[in-house]
């Protein structure tokens, strides 16, 4: 009887890790990494690995790419509920249902081979045309706030462009990152014989991430979270792809369609608890349908706070952090992610377990306006006038290019906001996700580079440009 020895690697580094042990098994007998299945303590091996991966994959044909893609993106769709109640369990943060559609989303959604293309000059002198080349082997950093829908979306994308990846997931979601990993590499190398295209870290640290950022075999990085590790990355001396920190401001204006807007808001600002970077963080209404607004909020369901509860809900949900001059708010640990119900019950009042946000009039100098919360408690400010509003967006946008949102009737308004706010995304008269091509037109990223400038990352987003010209020959047209 003939024995896979990559299986049986494979089932002595489960039951290893199930009892505890380093997982780490060495390279098999052929001094190849296949049968790990992407799981790896060390930095060095990890790359070692998707290094290898690397060379097989550029041998290998565009379907066959599509093929390995379609893997990830079946088991992503297939076992998303399984997969998707794992992440739940693990980061305890968020709302099972989205975990479970953020997953499908991905795997549905995510830009592909599809995305690739190749550009031609013809003329006089022949031809030359431009090929996007992968880059080899990506380091790539993911948030909890989405461990495997991110690092889904990240696969898919690099794959797609011929790269591997080495991914330093969030601790608080590595258990479901590796599991993922597991699954897709297993039946990627069941079809395709080829391991270790996505090498995840299994025990994440700081110093993992470090060790990714430095390693010579890492061709470029892609980190998707908040400031600590945006500014980590630009200071690698490496390429980076920076997914970075939102907190986008709403503009509601006296034209705007206000149960439509409260709809919108109820979406956008509650899905996942208010977990996704795009999602409306605070909002900035013109006075003469100020209270109108308020009203259209609690028809479509969301829960108003009082003032006092606002201010006890804020006492415990923002605390401040750092030393000197680096002092600041920031959302607390604690309620980042949890039920409305959570919140409300921090603020003194009970509300039922469907409730999805709550809301509430502030000024801007609440907390909750500049502080990116994550958590389903959404302040409303009231403005003068658009322009007001407009401004006050620039400002609490805090200049991170991520995420603006407008509801208004008015061209010029939008227009006005558009230009004024800068950012990757900017949604008119929908929820922030509809900007994502969720309930809108485009393709879907969880990986949305605004410091950097790459925007809603695709497969273009990691390749290199290659020209290949034929001078005075093949151009088919003319004499
Ligand atoms: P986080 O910044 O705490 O962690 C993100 C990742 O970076 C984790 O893997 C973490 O371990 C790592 N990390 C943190 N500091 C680091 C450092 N100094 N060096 C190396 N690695 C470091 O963020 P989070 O709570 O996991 O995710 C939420 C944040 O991510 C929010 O700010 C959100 O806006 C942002 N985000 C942005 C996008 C985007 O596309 N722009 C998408 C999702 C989330």
């Amino acid at each position: 009887m003939q024995v896979d020895e990559s299986l049986v690697r494979n089932v002595v580094q489960q039951v290893l890790a199930r009892l505890g042990k380093d997982a780490a098994v060495p390279p098999s007998s052929n001094g190849s990494y296949q049968g790990r299945f992407g799981q790896f303590t060390g930095v060095d091996e990890a790359v070692a690995a998707a290094r290898e991966a690397f060379e097989r994959l550029s041998r290998a044909s565009m379907a066959e790419r599509k093929r390995v893609i379609d893997h990830i993106r079946r088991i992503a769709i297939e076992q998303c509920v399984e997969l998707g109640t794992m992440e739940m369990n693990e980061t305890k943060i968020g709302r099972l249902a989205h975990k479970i559609e953020k997953l499908k989303t991905l795997g549905e959604r995510a830009p592909g081979v599809e995305f690739l293309r190749s550009e031609v000059f013809s003329g006089d002198h022949g031809l030359a045309v431009i090929e996007h080349a992968p880059f080899g082997v990506i380091g790539t950093i993911t948030p909890v706030t989405h461990s495997l829908p991110t690092l889904t979306g990240n696969a898919v994308s690099m794959i797609a462009a011929g790269n591997t990846l080495v991914v330093n997931p969030h601790p608080s979601g590595k258990r479901i990152a590796a599991e993922g990993v597991r699954r897709y590499n297993q039946a990627i190398y069941r079809d395709l014989g080829i391991d270790n295209l996505i090498a995840v870290i299994t025990e994440p640290t700081l110093e993992t991430a470090a060790a990714i950022f430095k390693h010579r075999g890492v061709s470029l990085l892609c980190v998707t979270g908040g400031m600590a590790v945006a500014r980590a990355a630009l200071q690698t001396g490496k390429r980076a792809i920076v997914a970075g920190p939102g907190n986008p401001p709403v503009v509601v204006d006296e034209t705007a369609d206000l149960d439509r807007a409260a709809r919108s808001i109820i979406q956008g600002g509650a899905y996942d608890n208010n977990l996704l970077c795009i999602a409306e963080k605070e909002v900035f209404v013109v006075a003469s349908v100020f209270d109108a607004m308020l009203a259209a909020m609690e028809r479509a369901g969301a829960v108003r706070l009082s003032a006092a509860e606002i201010a006890a809900l804020t006492r415990v949900a923002i605390q401040s952090v750092g030393e000197g001059e680096h002092k600041h708010d920031a959302a607390s640990k604690e309620f980042i992610g949890q039920d409305a119900a959570v919140l409300a019950k921090a603020a003194g009042r009970s509300v039922a377990p469907d409730v999805e946000l709550l809301f509430g009039e502030t000024d801007e100098s609440n907390p909750f306006v500049p502080v990116e919360q994550m958590m389903p408690f959404v302040p409303f400010v009231r403005v003068r006038d658009v322009d007001e509003g407009i401004a006050k967006a620039v400002q609490y946008e805090h200049g991170f290019r991520h995420t603006a949102i407008i509801h208004s009737t008015n061209v010029n308004n939008m227009t006005k906001m558009g230009r004024a706010v800068d950012t990757t995304l900017f949604v008119k008269n929908g929820p922030c996700m509809a900007g994502l091509g969720m309930g809108g037109e485009g393709y879907t990223s969880f990986s949305i580079a605004g410091p950097t400038g790459e925007g809603i990352t695709t497969p273009l987003t990691f390749t290199r440009e290659r020209r290949c010209s034929m001078i005075d020959n093949l151009r088919i047209l003319g004499k």
